[in-house]
C-alpha cells in the first residue's frame, strides 16, 4: 500500500522530492480510515505535513485506502522531544489560538541592539494594552521579526486574560474580507467584527496603499477602536510616510502613538538567535557551526533560520554529524548565492572607512571635516548603489541622519564620479573590494 502511494505521488512531483522526504517514513497502521505513518523527527513531520499531506490524502481517497493521514514521531527519544515541546507550550499557556503561531512568543525572541526598542514597546503594549502606546507602529525589512513580535503581544495578552478578543490579520486579508463582504451584502457583519475587538494586530499595512475603499474602512475601524482605547498594533516594511498612495489622515494616525523600527541584527545577535533556535529545537549545534552560519548567511533572520533547519535536516537524513565542513557542503547553494547578493551597510561602512583611513565611528558620526564628509557621502552613495535598502533606513545606519542627507550624498557622488576620473577610480576601487 505504501509503495503504491509513493509511486503515485512521485508522478506528481519533481523527481526525487518525494523520495527524499518520504523514504524515511514507515507506515504503521490503517484504522478508522486514517493511515498512520511513522516519521523520523519533528522537522520531517512539519515538512511532510506542509508539502505532502494534501497530495497523499488525495491519493488515499482516490484509491479508497483511507480518508486521511496522520504523522507520528514514533521512536522513544523523539516521542520524548515532542512531549517536551508540548509541555513547554502548555507551560507558557500557548494553546493553539486561531491565527497565532504558538512559537512566536516573547520567550523565544532574542533581544539585541537592532530590535531592542521594538521589543520593549511590544512588551509595554502587551502589559497595558490601550495605554502605553496606541497605535504601536513597527517597521523594518522582511524576516526581521515584526510578525513574531505581533504574535507575542497576542499570546501575552491572552495569557493574562483569556476573555479578551485578540485579532491578528494581514492587511491583505482585511482587504479581501472587506471586498467579499461587499459582494455578499455583509458589510455590517464585517464592520462589527473588526470594530468589536480588544486588540487589533494588523500586519503588512503597506498593502493598504492604493486600496481606496478598504483604506476608508480601515480608517473608521481605527478611529472606533482608538476612541474606545482598544490597542492597535501595526507592522509595515517601511515607515508610515513612505507607504505609497495612502491617505495623509491615515499616515498621521499611524504616527499618533509610537513608531519604531527593527534593523538587521548584528553578528552577536545573529549568533544568539541561532543558539536560541537550536535550543528550542532541542538540538546540539557546535559553536563554530553557529558562528559560521551567522557570518555566512548575512541576510535576514528567516533565511538564517532556514539555513539552520537545513543543516539539522541534512544531518538527520544522512546520519552525519554537524560540522563546519558538512555545513559548508549542505549550504553550498545558499552561501554561494549570498556572496553574490547585496552587501550589507555594515560592510560598506567598514571598507569605506578603511579606504579613507578613518574609523567607522568617525564615518557614521557627526564630524564634518571635508575628508570625513566626503567619505561619508561615498559610503551613502555605495549603500544606495549596492543595496535595496531605503533612504530612510540608510540614514538611520549613519547615526540617524535624515533621508534627504542620503539623497544629497547619492546625487553629489554620482555627479563627481561622472565628472572626475580620479573620483571614479577611488569609488571603483572600493566597490571592487565589496
Ligand atoms: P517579519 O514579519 O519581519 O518579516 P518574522 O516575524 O516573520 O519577520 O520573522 C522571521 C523569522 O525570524 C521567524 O521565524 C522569527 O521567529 C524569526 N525571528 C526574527 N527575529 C527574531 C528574534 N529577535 N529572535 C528570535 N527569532 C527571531
Ligand atoms: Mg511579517
Amino acid at each position: 500500500l505504501w509503495d503504491d502511494i509513493l509511486k503515485n505521488i512521485e508522478e506528481t512531483m519533481p523527481e526525487g522530492t518525494a523520495d527524499l522526504w518520504l523514504k524515511t517514513c514507515v507506515p504503521l497502521s490503517v484504522m478508522n480510515d486514517v493511515l498512520v505513518i511513522d516519521v523520523p523527527n519533528v522537522f520531517v513531520k512539519e515538512q511532510i505535513s506542509k508539502r505532502f499531506q494534501n497530495v497523499i490524502e488525495d491519493v488515499l481517497m482516490d484509491k479508497g485506502y483511507a480518508q486521511s493521514l496522520e504523522l507520528k514521531v514514533a521512536s522513544e527519544a523523539r516521542k520524548d522531544e515532542q512531549q517536551r515541546a508540548e509541555r513547554a507550550a502548555q507551560h507558557t499557556g500557548t494553546l493553539p489560538r486561531s491565527g497565532l503561531n504558538p512559537n512566536y512568543i516573547f520567550n523565544s525572541f532574542v533581544v539585541g541592539k537592532s530590535n531592542r526598542l521594538a521589543h520593549a514597546a511590544s512588551l509595554a503594549v502587551a502589559e497595558t494594552p490601550g495605554e502605553a502606546y496606541n497605535p504601536l507602529f513597527i517597521w523594518g525589512g522582511v524576516g526581521l521579526g515584526k510578525t513574531h513580535l505581533m504574535h507575542a503581544i497576542g499570546h501575552y495578552v491572552l495569557n493574562k486574560n483569556n476573555s479578551l478578543k485578540v485579532t491578528y490579520v494581514s492587511s491583505e486579508k482585511f482587504i479581501n474580507e472587506f471586498i467579499q463582504s461587499i459582494k455578499n451584502n455583509r458589510t455590517q457583519e464585517f464592520k462589527s467584527k473588526y470594530r468589536s475587538v480588544d486588540i487589533l494586530l494588523i500586519d503588512d499595512i503597506q498593502f493598504l496603499g492604493n486600496k481606496g475603499s478598504s483604506q476608508e474602512e480601515f480608517f473608521h475601524t481605527f478611529n472606533q477602536l482608538h476612541v474606545s482605547k482598544k490597542q492597535i498594533v501595526i507592522c509595515s516594511d517601511r515607515p508610515p510616510k513612505e507607504i505609497q498612495n495612502i491617505e495623509d489622515r491615515l499616515v498621521s494616525r499611524f504616527e499618533w502613538g509610537l513608531v519604531t523600527d527593527i534593523q538587521m541584527p548584528d553578528l552577536e545577535t545573529r549568533i544568539a538567535i541561532l543558539q536560541k533556535k537550536a535550543q528550542i529545537r532541542n538540538y546540539e549545534v557546535p559553536e563554530d557551526v553557529i558562528s559560521f552560519l551567522a557570518q555566512n548567511v548575512p541576510s535576514n533572520i528567516r533565511e538564517l533560520e532556514g539555513a539552520l533547519n537545513r543543516i539539522i535536516a541534512c544531518a538527520e537524513l544522512n546520519s552525519e554529524p554537524i560540522t563546519e565542513e558538512n555545513a559548508t557542503q549542505w549550504l553550498k547553494d545558499i552561501i554561494r548565492h549570498n556572496s553574490k547578493g547585496p552587501v550589507s551597510v555594515d560592510t560598506i561602512q567598514q571598507i569605506v572607512a578603511e579606504n579613507f583611513s578613518l574609523t567607522v565611528e568617525d564615518l557614521v558620526g557627526n564630524r564634518r571635516t571635508s575628508d570625513i564628509a566626503l567619505a561619508r557621502q561615498v559610503a551613502m552613495y555605495l549603500c544606495r548603489k549596492l543595496t535595496d535598502i531605503s533612504l530612510q533606513q540608510i540614514g538611520f545606519s549613519f547615526k540617524k541622519k535624515d533621508h534627504t542627507t542620503v539623497l544629497h550624498a547619492q546625487r553629489k557622488i554620482s555627479k563627481l564620479v561622472e565628472e572626475q576620473p580620479r573620483m571614479k577610480e577611488i569609488v571603483d576601487n572600493i566597490e571592487a573590494k565589496l
